[in-house]
């Protein structure tokens, strides 16, 4: 059974990618919760003293064969209705919820923060040289950097 644990387990593995912003949607099917609670436990995550993320909102061409990222907003657009014109696809539109869509940025600080962190629990390579003799096999050594990874994330 999935809890709001596996979220953190996969923003922890999202906070190593070079990814600009991800959202709930692949949360939900990674960890197989629903979006809902998805959704509530990242706003969380970005409403903390601390926080691991920041809400953002992209507003979506609708077209379907162009469906480009026109503009990311820090806060929900308030004016509705307005005409916007995709520069990429050339057609004009308006403004509405069905092209607005959540996405979140991991914060620079707790990007840092995963890196420090995964930079000292992992054991360097010297470590398996030294201790290699006592390693029976090859698939010994792989199980235990295996594990390890597994501490990490
Ligand atoms: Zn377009």
């Amino acid at each position: 059974m999935a809890t709001e644990w596996d979220i953190d387990d996969q923003i922890k593995y999202l906070a190593v990618l070079p990814i600009k912003r991800f959202y709930p949607t692949i949360v939900a099917k990674q960890t197989g919760l629903p979006l809902q609670v998805v959704f509530e436990y990242l706003l969380e995550l970005a409403s903390r003293e601390k926080p691991k993320l920041q809400l953002k909102w992209e507003i979506r061409c609708p077209n379907y064969y162009c469906a480009r990222t026109l503009y990311v907003l820090d806060s929900f657009p308030t004016n509705l209705d307005e005409t916007i014109y995709c520069k990429y696809c050339g057609k004009e539109f308006n403004l509405s919820i069905d092209i607005i869509f959540p996405a979140f940025i991991i914060t620079p600080e707790y990007k840092n923060y995963i890196k420090e962190n995964t930079k000292k629990k992992r054991y360097p390579s010297r470590f398996i040289k030294k201790h290699s003799s006592r390693f029976k096999s090859r698939s010994f050594i792989f199980k235990c950097i295996r594990i390890s990874y597994r501490k990490i994330y």
